[in-house]
């Protein structure tokens, strides 16, 4: 079972305004910005506005309108970055085992540089 929403989780605090980001897009349904601590030459967040804790509870308990708005916007992030030629990496980690570490669903956007194999 997922864990209740803790409304003062980080990214919480990033979609109130309590403290910025570098935001690359923002619409109803989702926000976009950079990663404070970059794994790749482009590392960006894409969370959606509404409180999930992750993918397990965004996909279980969000609206279609929720769903399809969100997963619109990681598709147009990159698009919009140019990415899809070059190509990118998505990667949302789920619990204990994935080293989730704020707990609202973020997708991790990875682009820039050759990315190599998964989990290497
Ligand atoms: P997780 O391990 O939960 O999948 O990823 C959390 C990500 O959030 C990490 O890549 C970390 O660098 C990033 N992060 C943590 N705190 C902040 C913050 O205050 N601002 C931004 N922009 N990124 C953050």
């Amino acid at each position: 079972a997922t864990q209740p929403y803790d409304d003062s989780n980080i990214f919480a605090r990033i979609l109130r305004g309590e403290i910025p980001s570098k935001t690359v897009y923002d619409d109803e349904h989702a926000l976009a910005f950079h990663d404070i601590n970059p794994q790749a030459p482009t590392h960006i967040l894409v969370i959606p506005k509404g409180a999930y804790v992750s993918w397990d509870d965004f996909s279980a308990r969000a609206s279609e309108a929720e769903i399809a708005g969100f997963v619109r916007a990681v598709g147009k992030v990159a698009r919009d970055l140019g990415l899809v030629a070059p190509g990118y990496r998505l990667l949302a980690n789920v619990g204990r085992d994935s080293h989730q570490e704020v707990p609202h669903l973020h997708v991790h956007l990875f682009a820039g540089r050759p990315l190599g194999p998964m989990l290497a």
